[in-house]
């Protein structure tokens, strides 16, 4: 058969000599070692967890290495696209301090533009064009409905499904029962020849996993499909080659797919890169680890830790906690590096699924809030209720010293250990509304209601905002100790059965008289924030 005639005619046209696209998209100039990654999302608009925690390994390793990371958009399929999505990709990402150095909508160095894989589509009918006149590639006239029933057909003989060796109907089609069904009109695919077989294992080198026993790819898998368009195997093998890709850095769902890869690196005459098949994120659900899913956990969707007011650092931290298994220590060493100052090592990432916890994250969280300032706390805060807050919440923020009183306090800046009230944004903004506007009652009163009004009354007799905290304190003892209760906390515990408790249970019940809650930070500075009136006020309120 007429290969040249028979690619002329599947692809016509004048296409460029492939040796063009080699110079036009010449290797990279970087130092030794440099890694050239990618971030290579479908325009869909769902970016989740995964995709973040692909690229912050994608990230480290391209710029610890001196080399680069870009942005390449895979919309060979158009049903999936979604307008802005390309855009809620860099700006998701960006929240959490990845940047890209080229790549769509980004610019950068334009050498191996562009970035969008339907504005590529001439250079994958170049090759798709050159595969057919070596005989590496044909025509497939198969119908959807054939298909299914061949699916069908090997399904019920419990046979792997998909188009190959004998299954393949038009794979050896003749010379004459092809130009026949092309002069017919009938629409075609273009498949790989595959020369694999499928009893053949070889041991393939994952830069993560480390040695993985594959077989070898024997599916003659489509490569253009009818529209002239390139599917995401044979684009990823052509966008990779020539963007220069020196690693593959990709989610482990990807690996089934990895002896197509190979062969069609090969087939190409392409070297191969490396590749790296990053674990799955998983959770626990009862007794059972399985994977995070798009259905049933809001946390694997980006948008979550946003809504959530999750501080990008704190989730950051977490990510690398996941990923490295010498970050946690690294980081608890050297708490005020830069993140990307850790030796962000691919032999140190984890080989099977990491376990995600929101429990570990919010534990994380709480200890990243509690060494920010409260400058920088109030910003983030602000940044979070300006987004998703209530107009009551946008309030707090009109009047800032007041503001950083209150967070100094809730943080304990001024004192010697750090306070680690705040998980996110969102829960702190709420646990310091009762700084603001009237306070609601959260916890309940340990004591009946008339040794209530006696606490409250005895307290407002020798209320006075300007006492010192001590002689504040020692009016409370000497309330507690009118009252029944242990002034001194050993007097307590040495004899309870003599007390009707001790001052903690007094202090107990005007803390939540002022704040609504049983815990809080010291109680005489959140007074002297709240001032005599307000504070009188809620005392009174909270008689009966
Ligand atoms: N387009 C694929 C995706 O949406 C990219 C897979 C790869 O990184 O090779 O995940």
């Amino acid at each position: 058969m007429d290969l040249s005639a028979l690619a002329e005619r599947l692809i016509p046209g004048e296409y460029p000599p492939l040796e063009s696209f080699e110079k036009r998209y010449p290797p990279r100039d970087l130092p030794k070692g440099a890694e050239v990654t990618r971030l290579a999302p479908s325009p869909t608009g769902f970016i989740h967890l995964g995709n973040l925690f692909v690229a912050i390994a994608n990230e480290r390793i391209a710029h610890r290495s001196g080399g680069k990371l870009y942005l390449r958009i895979e919309d060979t399929d158009l049903k999936r696209k979604v307008d802005g999505a390309v855009e809620a990709v860099i700006a998701a990402l960006d929240y959490f301090d990845i940047r890209f150095d080229e790549g769509a909508e980004i610019g950068g160095d334009d050498t191996y533009a562009p970035w969008y894989q339907r504005q590529r589509a001439e250079i994958y009918r170049a090759y798709a064009k050159e595969l057919i006149r070596q005989g590496r590639a044909y025509p497939c006239f198969c119908t959807e409905e054939e298909l299914s029933e061949l699916r069908d057909e090997q399904t019920a003989k419990k046979e792997i499904t998909g188009y190959y060796g004998k299954y393949a109907k038009c794979r050896n089609l003749s010379e004459e029962e092809i130009y026949a069904a092309l002069d017919a009109g009938k629409p075609y695919v273009i498949r790989l020849r595959s020369l694999g077989d499928p009893s053949h294992k070889f041991t393939f080198h994952d830069e993560i996993k480390g040695d993985v026993t594959v077989t070898e790819n024997d599916q003659d898998v489509v490569i253009l499909k009818s529209d002239g368009i390139p599917t995401y195997h044979f684009a990823h093998a052509v966008d990779d080659h020539l963007m220069r890709t020196t690693l593959v850095i990709r989610g482990e769902e990807w690996l089934a797919s990895l002896p197509i890869h190979l062969e069609l690196f090969d087939a190409l005459g392409f070297r191969r890169p490396k590749y790296g098949h990053n674990c799955s994120l998983m959770k626990m659900d009862g007794e059972s680890k399985r994977k995070l899913s798009k259905r049933k956990d809001p946390e694997l969707s980006l948008s979550f830790y946003r809504q959530e007011g999750y501080h990008p650092f704190a989730v950051k931290v977490y990510m690398l906690t996941l990923l490295n298994s010498d970050f946690e220590e690294w980081h608890q060493k050297f708490p005020d590096k830069p993140l990307g100052e850790f030796p962000f090592r691919i032999g140190k990432m984890s080989k099977s699924g990491a376990l995600f916890d929101l429990d570990k994250l919010n534990d994380i969280s709480r200890t990243e809030l509690s060494r920010l300032s409260a400058e920088d706390m109030a910003a983030f805060l602000k940044e979070w209720t300006f987004a998703f807050g209530t107009q009551e919440q946008k309030d707090y923020f009109s009047d800032e010293e007041y503001l950083l009183r209150v967070l100094s306090l809730c943080m304990g800046t001024s004192g010697k250990k750090r306070r680690k009230d705040f998980v996110t944004a969102k829960q702190a903004v709420e646990e310091i509304g009762y700084f603001f506007g009237a306070c609601k009652q959260k916890d309940a009163y340990c004591v009946d209601d008339a040794t209530r009004n006696a606490i409250l009354d005895g307290f407002l007799a020798s209320y006075d905002i300007n006492n010192d905290a001590q002689v504040w304190f020692s009016n409370v003892k000497a309330l507690a100790a009118s009252l029944g209760y242990a002034a001194e906390m050993r007097d307590y515990k040495a004899n309870p059965e003599a007390y009707k408790g001790n001052v903690s249970d007094v202090a107990e019940v005007l803390r939540i008289a002022v704040t609504g809650r049983a815990n809080s930070p010291d109680l005489w500075t959140i007074m002297q924030i709240l001032g005599e009136e307000r504070t009188r006020e809620r005392i009174l309120a909270a008689r009966t």
